[in-house]
């Protein structure tokens, strides 16, 4: 697909048109597709379910690859559980109710982060102590280059919000070590996590979940508050009034205005608090 408005593609539900939208059948194809995108000299980056992303008003001129209809996934079982075996562009809440579902337990606390696995595991995504890295034996990833190197742990670290994926790099797929548990706990704990997030998270508006960084173990939202910016509105977006750490699209923001809802935000902090809050959402196509 050609010019492709990325307010569609992204939950913050802003953006221009992105130049082009490829969806790769399989490996192969995706191989092709990186091939021919390298040899035209065309930038591309991959993208997930768009949930962490803010995209310019003026568009890309990239070509954006989603994975989202790669599909590949099985569970090998292991004497205290299984070892589950998923392609990186399938919903990570999806991913969790299957597990569930067969009694497999290790990702419920990230039950209802909005991102497909491959997203997750870029952003080293997490929620109520826990990371999607935790119960990660391996990924395959394919590199610039083509190539599918196998990473695990050991050789490559994760840490809060980082992990050792580059931006030219596709998770394929991942591989989870799940631990058997008894299928009531698990849909426990599951409903707790949701209603806990359905009570703290602006869920009613488009957003791109928490826009910045916690500091030094101290959420982001309670330097947002302390700065008196709960509440603010530029354009069509606003801090939002359930949790300062989201940027809500009201109806009809801009990227424009979010992104100077961010700025205005990180300089009042800075002034009030003396904190520099670094943004955890990506920021696509803007300058400087
Ligand atoms: C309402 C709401 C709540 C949220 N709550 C949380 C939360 O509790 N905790 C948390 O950590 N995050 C949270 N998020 C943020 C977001 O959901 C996560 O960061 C999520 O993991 C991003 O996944 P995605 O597929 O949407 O990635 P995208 O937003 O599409 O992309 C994010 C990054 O991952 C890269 N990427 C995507 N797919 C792949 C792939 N297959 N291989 C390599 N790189 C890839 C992209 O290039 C980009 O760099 C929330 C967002 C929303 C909207």
């Amino acid at each position: 697909m050609e010019n492709v408005p990325m307010k569609r593609y992204t939950s913050m539900r802003v953006g221009g048109p992105a130049r082009y939208l490829l969806y790769p059948v399989d490996e192969a194809d995706l191989r092709n597709i990186l091939g021919y995108l390298i040899h035209k000299n065309i930038p591309y980056r991959f993208l997930g379910n768009g949930t962490n992303v803010i995209v310019n008003d003026k568009g890309l001129d990239e070509a954006l690859i989603r994975i989202t209809r790669m599909k590949r996934k099985g569970y090998k079982k292991t004497k205290d559980g299984a070892i589950a075996d998923v392609s990186g562009g399938i919903s990570l809440k999806q991913f969790i109710r299957d597990n569930a579902r067969r009694g497999l337990s290790g990702l419920e606390n990230l039950y209802w982060i909005p991102g497909t696995v491959g997203g997750a595991l870029k952003m080293n995504a997490g929620s109520f102590g826990a990371s999607v890295s935790d119960p990660l034996l391996t990924m395959r990833v394919l590199n610039a280059h083509g190539h599918i190197v196998t990473m695990t742990r050991r050789d490559a670290p994760f840490g809060y919000r980082t992990s050792p994926i580059k931006a030219s790099e596709c998770v394929m797929n991942a591989r989870f070590n799940l631990k058997s548990r008894d299928k009531n706990e698990i849909a426990k704990d599951m409903a707790h996590v949701y209603s806990e997030r359905k009570k703290r998270h602006p869920m009613e508006f488009p957003s791109a979940g928490s826009v910045f960084k916690g500091v030094k173990g101290e959420a982001a939202w309670k330097f947002i508050e302390k700065a008196g910016l709960k509440g603010l509105k530029i354009g069509g977006a606003g801090v939002s009034e359930k949790h300062a750490n989201f940027i809500v699209n009201l109806g009809s923001a801009t990227a424009n205005d979010v992104r100077a809802l961010i700025d205005t935000i990180k300089r009042g902090v800075f002034e009030k608090t003396g904190v520099s809050l670094e943004e955890e959402v990506e920021l696509w196509g803007f300058n400087g």
